[in-house]
């Protein structure tokens, strides 16, 4: 869905103000949860003419929307400075595949960065193999390799930052200016920082997506994902949503509007005690690394501060030595951090996870470390009580030490 000529004012007024102009502007605060398969025509004219009409914001037929997605998209794009429109997707990961498909096609070649989303790796090797599209994972951080990664039928880039599980920041204004210099266009899974945090079009992305199921949603109680591109990506995203008949359902809408609204305040209040959190762990002689774009002092910090506008509250560290009974003690003492997937959510939870497996061209343990420091756990910041957390932690740690 297209619109969105709100973009001269500040973005924490328009997470309140967009996708609020449909045909009940006025009348009531929120879109009406408008369920509907069927929209029935005034008559045969009508019906023939909206037939050859594939636009926004006319009735078709419930697989293309009704007002309640419709201001989503509006609220959504309205949020991403450059968007001619949004597309919204049944998960982050259909929208993220949805995208691939809709730019794609059989001998190109896509680069995907080695720290990606791990679903976004295995639809490479899957999905998009099986149909002929090649891929390279390359290495975000080392842009010599990357200009050496393209090929006359390169076509694509699949960025994401910070980088899954790693959390390393990289140069997206570079590498999304060297894709469009080599006739590749750039898709960024932005949804660590979202178009709050990270502005993706206006840094030069082609392609901005967002698993709304985390940040935008909020609450840990609805799943869907977004594209929102200019007017030449727009058009193809969205005809490539309707051939694979993408629709996400009215009342999940509404959740994902409800959520978007108290995204900006969420985020501020994560963001502080996330960083509050990495601080605390950095101090900890158990821990050997915290990757987190908030803690100063790293490269990461300093292009985060350069490029982005705001943080959230995810965030890795890694333990010194260990091995991973120790990491489960760990994790098992923790009483206010779930064990799960999933982030961005208002609770905290806190996930073990092992890297080998999800890169072929970054090294891990990185460069520098300790061969022994492997063991991580990521952490989703929610809005407990930042001291509540970390006493969590401390029990957690007492338990590791008790092994
Ligand atoms: C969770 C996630 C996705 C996928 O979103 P789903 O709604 O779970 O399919 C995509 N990218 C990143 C970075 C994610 O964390």
């Amino acid at each position: 869905m297209a619109g969105g000529d709100d973009h001269e004012r500040r973005p924490a007024t328009r997470l309140v103000t967009s996708g609020r102009s449909g045909g009940f502007a006025g009348k009531v605060v929120n879109p009406p949860v408008w369920r509907a398969s069927t929209h029935l025509y005034e008559d045969c004219a009508d019906l023939n003419a909206r037939k050859t009409r594939n636009e926004d914001g006319t009735f078709f037929y419930g697989r293309r929307g009704a007002p309640t997605q419709w201001a989503l998209c509006e609220a959504l794009t309205a949020l991403e400075p450059g968007a001619a429109g949004t597309v919204l997707y049944p998960s982050g990961l259909a929208a993220l595949v949805g995208a691939l498909l809709a730019v794609l096609r059989s001998g190109d070649v896509l680069l995907v960065a080695d720290n990606a989303y791990e679903p976004t790796r295995n639809a490479a090797m899957g999905l998009l193999k099986k149909f002929g599209i090649e891929h390279r994972f390359f290495d975000p951080l080392d842009h010599e390799a990357y200009q050496a990664a393209f090929c006359d039928r390169t076509r694509a880039v699949m960025l994401e930052v910070p980088g899954s599980l790693t959390m390393e920041v990289c140069d997206i204004p570079a590498l999304a200016r060297i894709a469009r210099d080599k006739g590749a266009v750039s898709l960024l899974d932005n949804t660590w920082a979202t178009s709050l945090g990270f502005p993706a079009l206006e840094r030069g992305c082609d392609i901005a997506i967002t698993a709304l199921t985390k940040h935008v949603g909020g609450h840990s109680d609805v799943m869907m994902g977004s594209a929102s591109a200019g007017e030449r990506w727009y058009r193809r995203l969205r005809l490539g949503a309707q051939q694979l008949g993408h629709v996400v359902s009215p009342d999940d809408a509404a959740l994902v509007l409800r959520g978007l609204r108290t995204m900006g305040v969420r985020l501020n209040q994560q963001t502080d005690t996330a960083l509050a959190l990495a601080q605390w762990l950095d101090s900890r002689s158990e821990v050997a690394h915290v990757l987190s774009p908030l803690l100063p002092g790293t490269p990461d910090h300093a292009l985060w501060q350069r490029d982005f506008n705001g943080g959230c509250g995810l965030f890795s560290f890694v333990l010194k030595g260990g091995d991973d009974a120790a990491r489960c003690r760990l994790v098992d003492a923790l009483e206010l951090f779930g064990i799960g997937y999933s982030w961005g959510g208002f609770e905290s939870l806190a996930l073990p996870f092992d890297v080998e497996p999800v890169r072929s061209a970054m090294p891990w343990p990185k460069e520098g470390w300790g061969v022994e420091d492997r063991y991580a756990i990521r952490l989703s910041i929610g809005l407990e009580d930042k001291d509540d957390l970390i006493a969590d932690l401390a029990n957690g740690f007492a338990a590791l030490n008790e092994g």
